[in-house]
């Protein structure tokens, strides 16, 4: 029996009849239908058959040994159908004994494939994007072997390059889609406000291989090897701490380092380049392997761990092109696009370059969206399938006011967004100008504006945004950021630089909140049913109280005599804050004993983000010097709503009657015990439910740096008593929602919201 996989690897020559036929000159049609007969021989396969796809998204059946050749042409897939479509899809092979009975199997009678039971289709992969497949089919039902299917791929990769490159140009092809071209509209997630135009720049581009087929193999295996050592060595050195190149943690590059010296990896490497590709092409052909597989994993460690692959890949690739670093020039306008970015991703660019960010994946609460929040970049994510249909130099547009991208716009949207980006630009000038004009209502109540961080970044703008403080310190960022647990001493370093910044204004630092949506790749965590609901923020901190302890610690340490403000999250019963407030207590004790300075003044508060604290304010209130209303968590639980989950977002409302009356009930038990509250959930830092909240009572809120302008224009043109009678009104009706009603009531009081 033929043994196809040997065939190839015998006659590597298969390659090169293919690459002759493709060079041969004459219509593109005739050169094709050559390839697919080369194929079907080799392969030993009754039908081979390659589709393209069109610029509408369209598979097109484009050149068959095998199928009817009126089919030519005429069959066309629409996105996601049939067994072409499911490749197209998945990026990967489909190997299937019995075709028709697949459930994606789509037939069609014009190309009289009744007969074939065999299946083994694979994608034109190009750059990471599926530009067409590639199919062999046998009338026998069996499996085609590991060594075939590798064999295909090959083939379709050299297949890819040829299409795509010069041999045969995209008018012979007319109507593929080799590179997207049109403009396109794709819906993503808001991550961080704001608009942004530029050119595309993609996080890692894949590096195409300029040859793929090596002219001996021998220095081409020599080449591979070479590469290999170099990049070996660089990563040992990087471990070793010798190079001071990159500031990974010792565990990422532990990671790099098991996957560098990989056996695995360097064999399937070899294999590639002895069955006849470039050392380049080999890389690429591995990371499409590792995408394909890797990349349906929906364990989060495994996705991680194809991220090492590709950054593995890229820097052979770099070692192969004689260059090992990592450094980029961005054009002046650049937004960049990627898949998902890592922890200091992000800030490895030049910032003012940097216009706007796009991530296929990801979400709010991200490592990149926090970032791009702090540096205020506006950044759409969860935008499906960006990395297909952007290419590196495009006009892109970020609209992250609507959550939108926009790719290789038309002129009038262009225009539109101009202006858009104008109107923003001159709205921030007039609040650049109220920066040093304290926020009093009309009718003279004093509203304090604070400013919610977690970063070393956010601290400049504290000073821009005219923020009387910080009024939520969100401390997990920085455990979030770092690839390994930060130590008492980078903890204490942070804390003070945060408490210099604000010179001498309140900080609210909160104590560690993970858990939930916050999780942290180098710490152990069980996995949960219902993790929002689980074992997280305060929960953690009293059953392990060793972390929570060392934080205290570093505040105090931090505080060095000073004003000290601690909050903590999601308390849920009083016991917790009870014992919480005894860890403070504690610490503060322990560091007196030792000689150090006890804060200047110490003020405990809790967090109520748990609704059951309502109806315990009575006996919180007095044990805390202070509480802050976390709106995120308190509504996510009052209405039983992940707020992560973009299905949810606009299901309910926080301008809504039961919302509204508890957010009421909080201000009014907090007034009769004199205690303060604050407001420092997101939506305190949008315009009219900042309004609402004024009217509501509350006198402080807390809120991203962007909301700060708004919200104080905002305040400047209210009158507090007004809004109150008419927002008391509308929170006894009942209605599902009063956004309608407040805003007419704040157009009536001539509000700036
Ligand atoms: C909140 O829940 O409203 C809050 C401010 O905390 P976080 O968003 O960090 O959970
Ligand atoms: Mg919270």
């Amino acid at each position: 029996m033929a043994m196809p996989g040997a065939v190839i690897r015998g006659q590597r020559s298969l390659l090169r009849q293919i690459r002759e036929a493709v060079q041969r000159g004459g219509p593109a049609q005739e050169r094709l239908d050559m390839v697919v007969r080369i194929i079907a021989r080799s392969m030993v396969a009754e039908v081979c058959s390659l589709y393209m796809r069109r610029a509408g998204g369209e598979m097109e059946l484009f050149a068959t040994e095998g199928l009817a050749p009126d089919a030519v042409h005429l069959t066309r897939m629409r996105p996601g159908e049939g067994l072409v479509g499911e490749i197209m899809r998945l990026g990967r092979p489909l190997n299937l004994a019995d075709a028709p009975n697949h459930p994606a199997f789509s037939y069609r009678p014009e190309t009289g494939e009744d007969p074939y039971h065999a299946f083994l289709g694979v994608p034109l992969l190009r750059g990471g994007r599926a530009i067409g497949v590639l199919v062999v089919q046998n009338r026998t039902e069996r499996v085609y072997t590991e060594d075939e299917v590798e064999d295909l791929q090959i083939i379709a990769m050299v297949l890819a390059e040829m299409v795509a490159g010069e041999l045969i140009s995209e008018d012979e092809l007319s109507g593929v889609e080799i590179t997207p071209h049109r403009p396109e509209r794709i819906k993503g997630a808001r991550f961080a406000d704001g608009l942004a135009l530029g050119v595309a720049v993609l996080h890692e581009p894949p590096v195409a291989p300029s040859q793929l087929l090596a002219d001996d193999v021998v220095a081409e295996e020599a080449r591979l090897k070479t590469a290999i050592v170099a990049l070996q060595a660089q990563i040992d050195e990087m471990l070793e701490g010798q190079h001071g190149l990159v500031e990974a943690s010792y565990e990422v590059l532990e990671t790099y380092r098991m996957f560098a010296h990989d056996r695995g990896w360097n064999r399937s490497l070899e294999d590639a380049v002895r069955n006849g590709l470039t050392a380049e092409a080999a890389v690429e052909r591995v990371r499409s392997e590792h995408r394909a597989r890797l990349g349906q994993a929906r364990d989060p460690y495994l996705r991680e761990r194809l991220h090492d692959f590709e950054d593995l890949a890229d820097r052979l690739l770099r070692h192969l092109a004689g260059d090992g670093h990592v450094a980029r020039n961005l054009p002046d306008d650049a937004i960049l696009i990627a898949r998902n970015l890592g922890p200091a991703d992000l800030l490895e660019y030049d910032r003012t370059k940097l216009k706007g960010l796009l991530l296929e994946e990801g979400s709010p609460a991200s490592h990149a969206a926090i970032v791009a929040r702090a540096l205020d970049i506006p950044c759409v994510g969860r935008l499906t399938g960006l990395r297909d249909r952007v290419s590196e130099g495009d006009p892109v547009i970020v609209d992250a006011e609507t959550g939108e991208a926009y790719l290789r716009p038309r002129p009038d949207v262009l225009q539109a967004i101009s202006s858009r980006i104008e109107v923003r630009a001159q709205r921030r000038a007039e609040f650049a100008r109220l920066r040093d004009t304290p926020a009093f209502t009309r009718d003279g109540v004093k509203v304090t504006l604070l400013m919610n961080a977690g970063l070393d970044v956010d601290l400049e703008t504290l000073a821009e945004t005219g923020a009387e403080g910080i009024g939520l310190f969100r401390t997990e960022f920085q455990f979030m950021v770092a690839e390994e647990l930060p130590r008492f001493n980078a903890q204490t370093a942070l804390y003070s630089r945060v408490l210099d910044a604000a010179g001498g204004m309140p900080v609210t630092f909160r104590t560690l909140d993970l858990g939930g949506d916050k999780v942290l790749p180098y710490l152990e965590a069980e996995r949960e049913e219902n993790p929002a609901l689980g074992w997280r923020a305060i929960r953690m901190g009293l059953d392990r109280p060793a972390l929570l302890r060392l934080q205290l610690r570093a505040l105090i340490a931090a505080a060095r005599g000073r004003p000290l403000r601690i909050m903590f999250p999601l308390v849920a019963s009083v016991d917790e804050f009870r014992a919480a407030r005894a860890l403070v207590d504690h610490e503060v004790a322990w560091a007196q004993r030792r000689g150090r300075a006890a804060p200047a003044r110490l003020d405990v508060g809790a967090m109520i983000e748990a609704p059951a604290l309502i109806w315990h304010l009575d006996a919180l209130l007095p044990m805390t010097d202070f509480v802050s209303v976390g709106t995120n968590d308190l509504l996510q639980y009052l209405f039983a709503a992940d707020r992560g989950n973009a299905r949810m977002a606009d299901r309910y409302d926080p301008l809504s009657p039961p919302a509204l009356r508890a957010l009421a009930q909080i201000q009014a038990a907090c007034e009769e015990t004199g205690t303060p509250v604050s407001v420092c959930g997101e939506m305190a830092g949008r315009p009219l439910e900042a309004f609402t909240l004024v009217a509501l009572g509350f006198e402080r809120l807390s809120m991203p740096p962007a909301g700060i302008g708004p919200v104080k224009q905002m305040v400047l043109s209210c009158d507090r008593e007004a809004a109150r009678r008419g927002v008391m009104a509308l929170i006894k009706g009942s209605a599902g929602s009063v956004r309608n009603e407040i805003e007419t009531l704040a157009r009536k009081l001539y509000l700036s919201v």
